[in-house]
């Protein structure tokens, strides 16, 4: 079957029979070719209904995983939008067709230099790399209108909080290491409004507002 195939069901198969309902992002997912975002040796696997292993111990989330925080962000096309968890660029490159700007911290340099040659091939132009401690955000460039964590959290890392512009919206797992719910949280008047979502499984965000590596 050809990947375009592949992608028209898993958008049929996984995401709308599971509620996926926003048409951007629906349409997003039949089009950014997640099998480049894999190794060659799973790159058969690619469109499969599961994570999969990019390497230093990563991976790469779970198609209705990413429809489903995707879709929590509610984004319209003019944010500038802040991922933690660059991995492997497969979520980063469904954000950029969704969102202005992308701006995507990963603190595996390897795999920060190996989404940013896969999403340079793909064409996308308005993504922005940093590699280190994605719980410290990115000041600079702050406010963003979305932020989305790709990985399990003690709780929502405070210099996110504040980097969250007025009526934007973080998506992030919290929880303990071994399993997580989705929180989305939205900026009204300066204070989080935050409801639960599904219940997930993240490798852990680990750094200065995350989990330390002793953390139990
Ligand atoms: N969205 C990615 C998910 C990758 S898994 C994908 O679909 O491919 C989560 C990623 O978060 C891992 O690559 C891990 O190295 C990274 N990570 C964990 N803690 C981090 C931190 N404090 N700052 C930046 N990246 C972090």
């Amino acid at each position: 079957m050809e990947d375009s195939e592949l992608r028209d069901m898993m958008v049929r198969t996984q995401l709308i029979p599971r509620g996926i309902r926003d048409k951007r992002v629906l349409f997003a997912m039949g089009k950014v070719p997640r099998h480049l975002f894999v190794d060659e040796p799973i790159r058969h696997r690619a469109y499969d209904d599961c994570a999969l292993s990019i390497g230093d111990g990563q991976t790469i989330s779970q198609p209705y995983m990413v429809a489903v925080m995707t879709e929590l962000l509610e984004l319209k096309g003019d944010e500038r939008a802040l991922e933690i968890g660059t991995g492997s660029g497969y979520q980063t490159a469904v954000l950029a067709g969704l969102a202005k700007e992308v701006y995507t911290v990963e603190r595996h340099g390897s795999l920060s230099m190996q989404a940013m040659k896969t999403l340079d091939r793909a064409g996308y132009g308005n993504i922005h790399f940093r590699v280190g401690d994605g719980t410290l955000g990115w000041p600079e460039e702050s406010p963003f209108q979305a932020i989305i964590i790709t990985a399990g959290a003690p709780e929502i890392p405070k210099p996110l909080i504040e980097q969250l512009d007025e009526g934007g919206i973080i998506v992030i797992p919290v929880g303990d290491r071994f399993g997580q719910r989705l929180l989305k949280a939205k900026k009204l008047n300066g204070e989080l409004q935050g409801e639960y979502h599904t219940p997930c499984t993240f490798v852990p965000l680990l750094g200065k507002y995350g989990w330390t590596d002793e953390s139990p």
